[in-house]
């Protein structure tokens, strides 16, 4: 089924190889794909890894779309724009060159064996919860009665800094505190 003019919210990811250029690379095949409109970005962060934290940190933002797509398609195109990122499936929550998780799909609730919306761990996750403040803020997480700011207020920011994006696009370096 299409829907007109969703708005949905998708997490960016990346850990290994050119972080930046994946996340950008991601953005730009998003924009690209027909019934998908990039409607706002967060700034970068950088992120100490949750779970297996033997791995190097990552570069996270979130992504404001505007979609005709279901949900369902919209999922599949993502994991369509990682496998084109060389995303390669090994260690759950282990390293990665691009992971784009469906976060929210207007105030939709899913529960599918292939598709869980919210995304079911974005609210103990400051590396989401964080960016998504700076552009969603007031958006209240459906089933759970908050909005981003307020969890954001629960989970704190901890491990979660600013990313200054290099001029080049080929190097980076975090923002002197
Ligand atoms: P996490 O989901 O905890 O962030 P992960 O991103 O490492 O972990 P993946 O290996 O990328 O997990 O995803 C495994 C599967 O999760 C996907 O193939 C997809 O079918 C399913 N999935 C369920 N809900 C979602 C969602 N909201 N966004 C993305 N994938 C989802
Ligand atoms: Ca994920
Ligand atoms: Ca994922």
């Amino acid at each position: 089924m299409t829907r007109r003019g969703q708005t949905a919210y998708v997490g960016l990811g990346a850990n290994l190889g050119n972080r930046e250029a994946a996340l950008r690379g991601a953005l730009a095949a998003l924009a690209d794909a027909p019934g998908v409109r990039v409607l706002r970005v967060s700034p970068l962060y950088e992120t100490d890894p949750v779970g297996v934290t033997d791995q190097p940190p990552f570069l996270n933002q979130v992504a404001e779309l505007e979609t005709d797509l279901a949900p369902d398609d919209l999922l599949a195109l993502l994991l369509a724009i990682e496998r084109r990122f060389g995303r390669r499936r090994r260690i759950r929550w282990g390293p990665r060159t691009l992971d784009l998780d469906l976060l929210l799909y207007g105030d939709a609730q899913i529960a599918t064996e292939r598709l869980h919306v919210p995304h079911p761990r974005m609210t103990e996750r400051a590396f989401v919860l964080v960016p998504l403040a700076d552009i969603a803020p007031d958006l209240v997480i459906p089933g759970t009665g908050r909005c981003v700011r307020e969890w954001v207020g629960l989970v704190g920011t901890k491990g979660v800094r600013r990313w200054k994006p290099s001029a080049s696009g080929t190097a980076s370096a975090p923002i002197e505190s």
